[in-house]
């Protein structure tokens, strides 16, 4: 967005991209637009492949102006020439793997990653006819290694959950256009405010907007950012044909959420840093995982790609403490702290994640790849989404859990 030929800076695209003043009524901030369908001048065609960049509104599924809005406004953040909004985090996935992969082509998918994303990697995409391989993309050999002559797609996420891995984007980036792969990359944990995955290469920048761009923990959606091209063949499909889209009133909501995205990144990277300092020093954590600390085996990596670490971090007990005991002991004693899956509201979340429950369900890894995961996140690790409210509140609770 440029006003009078001049930049604007991210807090002013945060709240002014994609809205104005309602040119009918003046209305400051904007109207929810809940209609299904669109009185139209002129006769126009009816199936989505008629659309083009100019048509009018038509029917909601196709395109409805508060959902343009977010689109508008996440693109602007992103950087990039447009977005796609979809019903949830785990449709953005599923619109970008079944937009980009057919029959016979070949995925490289992140050998940890969102559960979902995981298992619909591992158990839906095959049914299809496409072939997966997991990778672990912080080891830029064994991305290079997995290519094949018919990868059409490398699937990242950073950081990845739960584990708080990172994955040197503009490096996956070279070795995938190379081979004439595209590349999507899960920036949930990250938020536009941390990484411009854009800018770094990623062809496909998805979001679980439930999390950072919403904000607030009262709607589910998700969302795609990339070029005008790859953005309209995924409308097509995933939006028109397979029908996942946002409701125009999860669209208003995330909007007024993703205005103030700016400043809540900046508290989250605040208030996570004193937790997770705290954490460092307890005694009974035994390994603790923020990108903003020295102690991440990436850190060099997080300060070079991440203008903002985010506020989830992952830490341990250890063997000699029973992770489950605590976990169950947060369930009943934490008075602030919500003991509940999902992450990047002002509600500070945590929840326990046993390594061999996530191993089975989820991401049934093996040797090297275990290991891996183990280095990181041991028998178990509790994920903490760092909210908004006072650290020493937050502190106070946790070091009551922990005993
Ligand atoms: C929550 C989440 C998803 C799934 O998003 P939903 O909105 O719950 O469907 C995908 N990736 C990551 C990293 C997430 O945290």
């Amino acid at each position: 967005m440029v006003i009078k030929n001049a930049p604007i800076g991210t807090r002013t695209t945060a709240i002014h991209a994609g809205d104005g003043p309602d040119p009918v009524t003046g209305a400051s901030a904007p109207n929810i637009v809940m209609s299904s369908t669109y009185v139209v001048d002129e006769p126009a065609g009816f199936s989505a492949h008629d659309l083009n960049d100019d048509s009018p509104f038509l029917y909601s599924r196709w395109a409805n102006p508060s959902v343009a809005s977010l689109e508008k406004k996440i693109a602007a953040l992103e950087g990039t020439e447009a977005c796609l909004c979809t019903a949830s985090g785990m449709a953005a996935a599923a619109a970008i793997f079944l937009t980009t992969l057919s029959a016979g082509d070949h995925a490289i998918v992140s050998d940890v990653s969102y559960a979902g994303v995981a298992e619909l990697a591992r158990d839906t995409l095959p049914r299809f006819g496409i072939e997966v391989s997991t990778v672990d993309m912080s080891d830029l050999d064994a991305v290079a290694d997995a290519i094949q002559p018919n990868t059409k797609l490398v699937h990242t996420e950073t950081p990845v959950n739960p584990i708080m891995r990172l994955t040197d984007l503009k490096a996956v980036c070279d070795i995938a256009h190379q081979a004439g792969a595209k590349v999507s990359c899960d920036a949930t944990f990250a938020s536009p405010i941390a990484t411009q995955s854009a800018k770094l290469g990623v062809d496909y920048v998805m979001h679980s907007v439930t999390k950072y761009i919403g904000g607030h923990g009262d709607a589910v959606g998700g969302a795609v950012a990339g070029s005008a091209e790859d953005i309209r063949a995924l409308n097509l499909e995933a939006a028109i044909h397979h029908g996942g889209v946002m409701s125009p009133f999860n669209a208003w909501l995330i909007a007024r959420g993703a205005a103030t995205l700016p400043l809540r990144m900046k508290a989250h990277e605040e208030t996570a840093t004193v937790v997770s300092e705290f954490l460092e020093a307890h005694p009974k954590v035994t390994k603790i995982l923020y990108p903003g600390l020295k102690s991440h085996p990436q850190h060099d990596l997080a300060k070079q790609q991440m203008q903002n670490f985010s506020g989830m971090l992952a830490f341990q007990v250890g063997s000699e403490v029973d992770g489950d005991a605590i976990a169950a002991r947060m369930t009943k004693e934490l008075e602030i702290i919500h003991y509940a899956v999902s992450l990047g509201h002002h509600r500070t979340l945590v929840f326990w994640m046993p390594t061999e429950g996530l191993m089975e369900t989820s991401f049934r890894l093996e040797g090297k790849q275990l290991e891996s995961y183990r280095d990181y996140a041991g028998d178990g690790i509790f994920r903490l989404s760092v909210g908004l409210e006072d650290p020493e509140d937050l502190i106070r609770d946790l070091d009551r859990v922990l005993g």
